[in-house]
C-alpha cells in the first residue's frame, strides 16, 4: 500500500484444497497465525482473529465442521454453516487466508491415522462425548501440518480443548506456540457460542445460569474456599434454581491433568455442561 493511502478491507484468499493452500502458504510472510474454527463466526471467534492479527504478519482462519468430533446423534448435520457471512467477518478483521476444505480434503480416500490424546480425552466432555477429543486432536494436527502456523489461537471457552491441544503439541513436539484467548460473553454473562442459535427465548433467558454458577464458585475460591466438593456443590445449587437447566456435570479439576480435585491448591479449572431442551451448553472458568 502506498504511504498515506487509505486502508481498505481486502478480501481474504479463499482456498479449498491442499495444493492451493500449499501454494498460498509458501508466499505468506511470517509469523503465521492460525485460528481454527467450525465457522458461524461470532465475536468470540473475532477476538481470536484480532489477537492473531495483532501478533502475526499473516493470519489464516480455517473453517471446517469436522465430522470426526461429532458423535452419533449429535448436531453435525444441523450445525450452522454460513460461509458467505464468515468471509465478510474475515474480510472486516483483516484475515489473509480462509481455508475452507470439504471433508474429503481433510480425510482423503485411504485416510487411516488418528491422534488419541489418552486420558485427557476421556474425562469431562470426553466422557459425555466418546471420541470427541480424538476427532479434535486429529483435525488440529492435520491443520497444523497443512498450514504450518507459528502460532495457533484457541478460546478459553473450550477449556478442555485447549488443555488437550497443548498436550498433543508438547507430546508430539509440534513446532507451534499456542495462545489461549479469554472467553467473550454477552452482557448477561452467556459465553458466545454458535450453538446459542439453537436456544428458544426462554432457554436463552435461562442460559446465563452457567456463568452465574461459575462466578459463584470462583467467588468462593477467591474468598479462600479450597474444598473442591463444596465448590462443586455451590455450582450445583445455582444450577438447581433454574428449571430449564439439566446439569450434565460440574467439575473442579487440576488445570493440567484435568483430574478431579479434593483440594484446590494450584491452577484449576471449574467447568460444567448443562442440557437445555434445545441445546447442550458448556462453560468454564480457570482458577489461578
Ligand atoms: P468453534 O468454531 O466453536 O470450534 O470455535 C473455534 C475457536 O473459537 C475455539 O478455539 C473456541 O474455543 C473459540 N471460541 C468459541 N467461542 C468463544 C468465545 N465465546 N470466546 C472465546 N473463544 C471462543
Amino acid at each position: 500500500m502506498a504511504p498515506g493511502a487509505p486502508e481498505v478491507d481486502r478480501a481474504p484468499r479463499l482456498v479449498r484444497d491442499r495444493p492451493a493452500l500449499a501454494a498460498v502458504r509458501a508466499a505468506l510472510p511470517g509469523p503465521v497465525g492460525l485460528v481454527p474454527t467450525m465457522g458461524a463466526l461470532h465475536a468470540g471467534h473475532r477476538a481470536l482473529i484480532e489477537r492473531a492479527r495483532r501478533e502475526c504478519a499473516s493470519v489464516v482462519v480455517s473453517i471446517f465442521v469436522n465430522p470426526t468430533q461429532f458423535g452419533p446423534g449429535e448436531d453435525y448435520e444441523r450445525y450452522p454453516r454460513a460461509l458467505d457471512a464468515d468471509l465478510r467477518v474475515c474480510e472486516a478483521s483483516g484475515v489473509d487466508v480462509v481455508f475452507a476444505p470439504d471433508a474429503a480434503t481433510i480425510y482423503p480416500a485411504g485416510f487411516s491415522t488418528s491422534v488419541d490424546p489418552g486420558p485427557l480425552g476421556t474425562v469431562l466432555e470426553g466422557a459425555a462425548r466418546p471420541g470427541h477429543f480424538r476427532g479434535v486432536a486429529t483435525v488440529v494436527t492435520i491443520l497444523f501440518g497443512l498450514v504450518r502456523p507459528d502460532r495457533a489461537y484457541f478460546g478459553q471457552k473450550d477449556g478442555q480443548q485447549a488443555v488437550v491441544v497443548d498436550r498433543v503439541v508438547r507430546d508430539l513436539g509440534l513446532p507451534v506456540d499456542l495462545v489461549v484467548v479469554p472467553t467473550v460473553r454477552d452482557a448477561d454473562g452467556l459465553a458466545l457460542s454458535s450453538r446459542n442459535a439453537y436456544l428458544g427465548e426462554d432457554e436463552r433467558r435461562a442460559a446465563p445460569v452457567l456463568h452465574r454458577a461459575l462466578q459463584a464458585a470462583a467467588g468462593d475460591h477467591a474468598r479462600g474456599e479450597r474444598d473442591a466438593a463444596r465448590l462443586r456443590a455451590r455450582m450445583q445449587a445455582v444450577l438447581a434454581a433454574e428449571p430449564l437447566a439439566r446439569p450434565d456435570y460440574v467439575s473442579v479439576a487440576d488445570g493440567l491433568t484435568l483430574e478431579e480435585l479434593d483440594v484446590v491448591s494450584g491452577p484449576a479449572l471449574l467447568s460444567l455442561a448443562v442440557r437445555f431442551p434445545s441445546a447442550r451448553l458448556i462453560d468454564c472458568w480457570p482458577l489461578a
